[in-house]
């Protein structure tokens, strides 16, 4: 049995072509949607990040800015930066890129982002209705892993789903989504027992604990669906073969690259999985589409209840309730 693919890219492009339109609307009642990127000091993979992210509002025809505090920048200072854009009615979602500089307090500085504009869904406010189910901001990832079970009509309802990983970022959100949608959730961590034969149970698995390729084919259920929220990179040659044994174009790529980029989950779960979200090009695509979107809402929710979701032949129309 070879597994189904769950396309993120295609799913982000889906959700972008739908987000540019909803812009449009928005923008032509002169609300345009806009995000404020907040990059501390010059490390290159936050700058690629942050990049990507500015690129992707522009391609939605959203307003960007970013705000570049120098590496030695203080916590009172980047509490300053965030009061700001907090004030600024333009500015709808913030994001404070991780990770900030050690002598940051990471904590104060995501608490001050005011919870309406807060789209990475950090804040202890959109926690908190996450955990009673009241509508606001969720975190990016998680949210785009439910995206991917329900464009892919992956029965949520009554399933036994099992989270691994209990990150505040990741794991916990994931578990609560899941919950509401009404599966039957266990979340594992580094001192769960006899993980092979919990995950056995289940039929979602999401692995988000950073270990490659940890998750064994063997313990997958056959049919089941497997989430793969891990992004590691591996370097090993050693490790590449045990991971690409039967993947010989994953391991040719390996060796021309020096490095691959590999989920939780075991490759070779591909052929007992029902579905599977492969890596790179699975989850990670999700998290920006998700960004966008709480983008969108954010603006959507704080400025722009009364304009209609859609424009229909004689004008505009639509609920305005999502
Ligand atoms: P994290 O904060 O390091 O959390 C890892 C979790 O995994 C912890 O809860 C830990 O348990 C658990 N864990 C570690 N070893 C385990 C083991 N042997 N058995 C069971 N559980 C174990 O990581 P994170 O931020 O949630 O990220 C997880 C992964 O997702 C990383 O690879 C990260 O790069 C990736 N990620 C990808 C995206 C994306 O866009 N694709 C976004 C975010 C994160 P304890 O709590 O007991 O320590």
């Amino acid at each position: 049995m070879t597994a189904k693919i769950l396309d993120g890219a295609k799913i982000r492009d889906a959700m972008f072509a739908e987000l540019k339109d909803e812009v449009a609307i928005l923008s032509s009642a002169g609300i345009r949607p806009g995000l404020a990127a907040v990059l501390v000091g010059e490390d290159a993979a936050s700058q690629l990040y942050v990049k990507s992210k500015i690129a992707a509002c522009e391609q939605l025809g959203m307003a960007s800015g970013l705000i570049t505090p120098a590496a030695g920048a203080t916590t009172a200072e980047l509490l300053a930066v965030v009061e700001d854009l907090n004030r600024d009615n333009d500015t709808d979602g913030i994001l404070v890129q991780l990770p900030l500089p050690a002598q940051v307090d990471t904590k104060r500085i995501l608490e001050a982002v005011d919870p309406a504009k807060d789209v990475d869904g950090f804040h202890p406010v959109n926690l908190g209705r996450l955990v009673s189910g009241r509508p606001g901001l969720v975190a990016c990832t998680p949210a785009g892993c439910m995206e991917i079970l329900r464009r892919n009509d992956i029965q949520i309802e009554s399933a036994n789903a099992v989270v691994l990983g209990r990150s505040d970022i990741v794991g916990k959100p994931m578990a609560l989504l899941l919950m509401h949608a009404n599966a039957t959730v266990t979340i594992c961590h580094s001192k769960t027992r006899n993980l092979a034969d919990v995950v056995r149970r289940a039929d979602i698995v999401v692995a988000a604990m950073g270990k490659a390729g940890f998750v064994q084919a063997n313990w997958i259920r056959p049919g089941a669906t497997v989430i793969d929220v891990g992004t590691n990179r591996v370097t090993d040659i050693g490790e590449a073969e045990r991971l690409f044994a039967n993947f010989p174009a994953r391991l040719e790529k390996f060796a021309a690259k020096g490095n691959a980029l590999v989920g939780d989950v075991h490759p070779d779960a591909v052929n007992v999985a029902g579905a599977l979200t492969p890596v790179p090009g699975g989850v990670g695509p999700m998290t920006i589409a998700m960004l966008m979107s709480n983008t969108v809402k954010a603006a959507r929710m704080r400025r722009a209840k009364a304009v209609p979701r859609t424009i229909s032949a004689g004008g505009a129309s639509g609920s305005g309730a999502r």
